[in-house]
């Protein structure tokens, strides 16, 4: 079994992403076989507790007040509807359960204090409990934990040097600063980035530097092809060629062996085959949902997704995820 390595240099991460795709993906597909069950796949439900209205500028985002789209913006859900939600979802095979809030950061206030509720109910159904809620301090990030989170997803997006291209709002910097705070509170780390914004293969290879150089690689890492919103600046950007979220897949699985590599946004336009490839990269994570949406943008829904699984041979992951790589810094 190879090693987990913190001393990636860009040119080796460059060097494994250019590799020819087969060797490329038989090298991630052996890698894979050796830290994980390849049958197993972990499948969370992304519910989004509050909808739009956003005060930041990511170009890639429905849901940023300032562009013109069709989403509908939605206050906090009510604790009891997002419960309900949180029990289908197990119900329906789900291991995770992900709520997302549209904030640029988390303030010490009402709606903080309702989220906190809806960890510990959450928690209470035995599922992991992550959330995405932006910006988060580190007396923040213990609340969370203390109230049984068990995940914070901050995506890093895309590379530093690229950042100021698609966001202006925050630094790349603070990205980081929040992701140490989780680390600090003793949550795992979810954090991976979204291809097709218009970077160079450059930018996605130093995005994987930074995870993979990480004192400890996020415990999943969710790789997003854009999503195409209307409205958005990325809206007319081209469509992620198959084989750049493959290689993207396989290289993270590479280089960061121990983590969940999630296949993320983008997957409504895959065909099944094209996702077996992913699968095949090392991608051993999928959203599904019960309302066919991911966030704010189209989803397969679970009935489909659970189709998928009976003709690929795979099934949903029971049990947690290997926390041997979470320990507190
Ligand atoms: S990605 Fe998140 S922070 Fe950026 S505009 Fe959308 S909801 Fe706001």
């Amino acid at each position: 079994m190879n090693e987990i390595r913190h001393d990636w240099t860009k040119e080796e991460i460059q060097a494994i992403y250019d590799r020819p795709l087969l060797d490329l993906v038989y090298n991630a597909a052996t890698v894979h076989r050796q830290w994980h069950k390849p049958s197993e796949i972990q499948v969370c439900t992304l519910l989004s507790v509050k909808t739009g209205g956003c005060p930041e500028d990511c170009s890639y985002c429905g849901q940023a007040a300032r562009y013109h789209t069709d989403i509908k913006v939605q206050s906090l859900l009510p604790t009891e509807t997002v419960i309900e939600h949180a029990q289908k979802a197990k119900d329906n095979g789900s291991s995770r359960f992900c709520m997302a809030a549209a904030w640029r950061e988390v303030r010490n206030n009402k709606d903080f204090d309702r989220v906190i509720d809806m960890v510990k109910g959450v928690n209470n159904l035995g599922l992991e409990v992550c959330c995405t809620l932006g910006m988060l301090t580190e007396e923040q990030a213990i609340r969370l934990q203390e109230a049984g989170l068990y995940a914070y997803n901050h995506n890093l997006d895309t590379s530093e040097s690229y950042y100021d291209e698609i966001i202006s709002t925050r630094k790349f910097d603070q990205r980081i600063d929040t992701i140490n705070n989780v680390r600090k509170a003793g949550i795992t780390v979810c954090s991976g980035g979204i291809i097709g914004l218009g970077e160079t293969s450059a930018d996605r290879v130093s995005m994987l530097a930074t995870l993979a150089t990480m004192p400890i690689h996020p415990e999943s890492v969710p790789v997003n092809a854009l999503a195409r919103v209307k409205g958005t600046p990325l809206e007319n950007n081209p469509k992620v060629p198959l084989w750049d979220m493959v290689r993207m897949i396989a290289t993270a699985r590479i280089i960061m062996p121990a983590s969940i590599v999630r296949l993320s946004a983008g997957r409504i336009e895959m065909t099944e085959e094209e996702q077996a490839w992913c699968f095949m990269a090392g991608a051993n994570s999928i959203f599904t949902g019960e309302r066919e949406t991911l966030l704010v943008t189209p989803n397969p829904g679970i009935s489909e997704d659970m189709q998928m699984f009976q003709n690929l041979g795979l099934k949903p992951l029971k049990k947690e995820i290997s926390n041997a790589n979470a320990v507190v810094i």
